[in-house]
């Protein structure tokens, strides 16, 4: 059992959502009973991963995608008042971390796919410093974008769109979760052989076939799967309380 606000104050410590200029609030956005003793780790605070932590006992839950973005109204009506309802009819917590667990260095959504794809970066690029960018790794040596589209299919359970540049042997891999396919440009500029995000639009294609730079978009929701988690498990750990991570299967 911990206080909820030592809770959050070992969070915002640990991911500094000061440092950054986000689309919405990063912490705490609902606030429920002051005691925590479970949580319960997911992508995005939509009702389906609400039902499942309510049903799985969770006092708090931290997710990346929060409920509240910029160009909302405030109001909480339809669907946003389902998801808040729900919450507060179980006295949940609710932290929500964007950029700030896309960043974070050691358990943030960047550092995780790294790790799982074997890259470690040792360089930022791009705005805010969120692209990640190192050397391939030891499953990409000698191989090129078609071998890394692969591999990347095995380790994330998802085929990537392949955008296959020139076939260029990989040496510098950019990588950046979820929609950041507008740092692609970026990536090209830093030395990247092949930039990995989750998401694509229709310019990206015309600079992977002009610069001979591959693009792989992978999936905004499987790129985003182990921050969360990550993040969850290192509080879990720090105060001992219980920790369950819910994914809710995604397409996008
Ligand atoms: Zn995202």
């Amino acid at each position: 059992m911990a206080e909820l606000n030592e809770v959050e104050s070992f969070l915002q410590a640990l991911l500094r959502p000061e440092a950054f200029k986000d689309y919405g609030p990063n912490g705490l956005q609902v606030e429920g009973r002051g005691r925590v003793r479970r949580i319960a780790s997911g992508v995005t605070a939509s009702r389906a991963f609400i039902d499942a932590a309510i049903t799985a006992g969770a006092d708090a839950l931290i997710v990346h995608h929060g409920l509240f973005w910029r160009g909302q109204d405030g109001r909480l009506t339809g669907w946003l008042k389902e998801r808040v309802k729900r919450l507060m009819a179980h006295d949940i917590n609710l932290f929500a971390y964007h950029l700030p667990l896309d960043a974070h260095a050691e358990f943030g959504n960047n550092a995780q796919l790294g790790l799982r794809l074997q890259w470690r970066a040792d360089a930022r690029f791009g705005e805010q410093d969120l692209g990640f960018i190192g050397d391939a790794g030891p499953g990409d040596a000698g191989t090129n974008a078609d071998e890394l589209a692969a591999r990347i299919a095995a380790v994330l359970q998802r085929a990537p769109l392949l955008l296959r540049g020139d076939g260029r042997p990989l040496r510098r891999v950019a990588w950046c979760s979820g929609g950041a396919q507008g740092y692609f440009e970026a990536a090209i500029a830093a030395g990247a052989d092949a930039f990995v995000t989750g998401e694509i639009s229709e310019p990206q294609a015309h600079l992977a076939a002009e610069t001979g730079v591959a693009f792989l978009a992978c999936g905004h929701h499987a790129t985003e799967r182990y921050g969360a988690p990550a993040v969850a498990a290192e509080v879990a750990r720090q105060f001992g309380l219980e920790h369950v991570f819910i994914d809710i299967a995604n397409p996008a």
